[in-house]
């Protein structure tokens, strides 16, 4: 049977993002999905043990026990099919018990968690993610930036984005980006939960599109030793119950408020766990590197693309309020990571902020691998993890962080990657980039 545009039906899907930033689930009939929509599908929990590479690791469930995928009904992605492919169709589920609770270790249900702890103090964080990512299979990549490497994809870009578009991810941009065969999706600001659900969104869209073009394409930070790298810039805004924007002040170093100043200072203090959890891979230290346009320090910068912490800017030129456009956006985070565990952890973090009334430090307005190790302290500045070991130990060490999360999330999370250290402890950087880059 097909439709009236000689498309497939296919099939439903009900999906969760794992730890390790993997969409997963189970399919059904279209037929059966009123009726599985408030009972929701098996799910079991070893299941979020798993690797990137496919090997569930040591976990606290082993083979007992059973859960449900629960479909968000507000978190349906439908995007058509075309030229003979079914549309794709997918719910973005909760991980619940067999009677329907949050199931402890449930990524979504960790940042649910941040948005009420956020929600008690009257507050509510608007975010998006922005993704860069490399279609790896074009020859002879036109310059940076240039329109002629935005046209030599136009089916594609324009594919993505009407795809985008219709799965409700409010696009803003595709364009071709720096380096060679690179390209940026940014989409709309949303509430902190719909932005995380935004964000996987756009992984499997594009993902979904390149798959139709018969095209090769990853969203992993590194890709070849001589190549760009691919970041996910998480930008953050506070605002009141009622709509009122909290994170500008015109009179205040960078523009930031008094409550964003302490916010912004709580994620900058808990830093080196973050990454942990934003960048999550062996891979991902092959990006975080000095001058790179990353982020290999833990600073905080006015518009400036080297802080961890960049304050974004704000356009001046059509009188609209800047209060509603202030922004700081994080960029040590990569598409290895689950979105929820990540923004989860940078709500937490800066709650943590907010509580301890942190000061923010002085702003880094330099490149701050210019700034000598004598000044740090000046700008609370430090290096950032240079590899995966060392940020799960800075992760083991930030007590104020881990006890926001589950300890069998934590468990299982840290089996997870001592099993990714464990499998690339031979290879070399070239390889590395393969293995993920095969996955991402
Ligand atoms: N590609 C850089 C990254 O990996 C970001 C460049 C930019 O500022 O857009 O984060
Ligand atoms: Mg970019």
């Amino acid at each position: 049977m097909t439709d009236q545009r000689g498309n497939i039906p296919g099939l439903v899907h009900f999906v969760c993002q794992d730890y390790v930033g993997i969409t997963r689930g189970r399919g059904m009939a279209r037929e059966r999905l009123a009726s599985q929509l408030s009972k929701g599908v098996g799910w079991v929990p070893a299941n979020i043990g798993l690797n990137p590479f496919g090997e569930i690791t040591d976990n606290p469930w082993g083979p007992v026990g059973d859960l449900l995928l629960m479909p968000d009904r507000d978190a349906e992605v439908f995007v058509s099919g075309a030229d003979g492919t079914s549309p794709l169709h997918y719910f973005l589920s909760d991980i619940v018990t067999l009677d329907g609770a949050p199931w402890e270790a449930c990524p979504r249900h960790y940042l649910k968690q941040q948005i009420a702890a956020l929600d008690r103090l009257g507050l509510r964080v608007v975010a998006s993610f922005e993704h860069e990512f490399m279609v790896t299979d074009i020859e002879n990549p036109p310059p940076p930036f240039s329109l002629a490497a935005a046209r030599s994809e136009e089916r594609l870009c324009t594919d993505i984005h009407e795809a985008l578009d219709e799965a409700g991810i409010e696009p803003e941009m595709c364009l071709a980006e720096y380096a060679p065969r690179q390209f940026e999706v940014t989409c709309r600001p949303a509430d902190a939960l719909r932005a995380a659900d935004r964000a996987v969104s756009v992984r499997e869209v594009v993902r979904e599109i390149c798959r139709r073009h018969g095209r090769q394409v990853s969203f992993s930070p590194k890709l070849a030793n001589n190549a760009g790298t691919n970041g996910v810039h998480i930008h953050l805004s506070l605002w009141s119950a009622d709509g009122q924007p909290l994170t500008y002040d015109s009179r205040r170093p960078g523009g930031l408020s008094e409550l964003a100043s302490q916010f912004t200072a709580g994620i900058h203090a808990h830093l080196p766990a973050l990454t942990a959890l934003t960048a999550p891979g062996v891979v991902s230290y092959q990006r975080l590197r000095p001058h790179s346009w990353t982020a290999a320090y833990a600073c905080v910068g006015d518009r400036n693309r080297e802080a961890s912490l960049r304050i974004a800017p704000i356009n001046a030129t059509n009188g609209a309020d800047p209060a509603r456009q202030a922004n700081i956006e994080y960029r040590p985070a990569d598409a290895l990571a689950s979105p929820y565990l990540a923004l989860g952890a940078l709500l937490a973090a800066g709650i943590d902020g907010l509580r301890t009334r942190r000061t923010l430090p002085a702003l880094v307005n330099v490149e701050p691998g210019t700034i000598p190790e004598a000044e740090y302290e000046r700008y609370g500045m430090s290096v950032l993890p240079g590899d995966l070991a060392a940020a799960m130990a800075a992760f083991g060490r930030d007590d104020v962080l881990r006890a926001t999360l589950d300890p069998r999330l934590i468990g299982c999370y840290e089996r997870i990657k001592e099993s990714e250290l464990h499998a690339m402890a031979d290879k070399d950087d070239q390889a590395i980039c393969r293995d993920y880059a095969r996955i991402y």
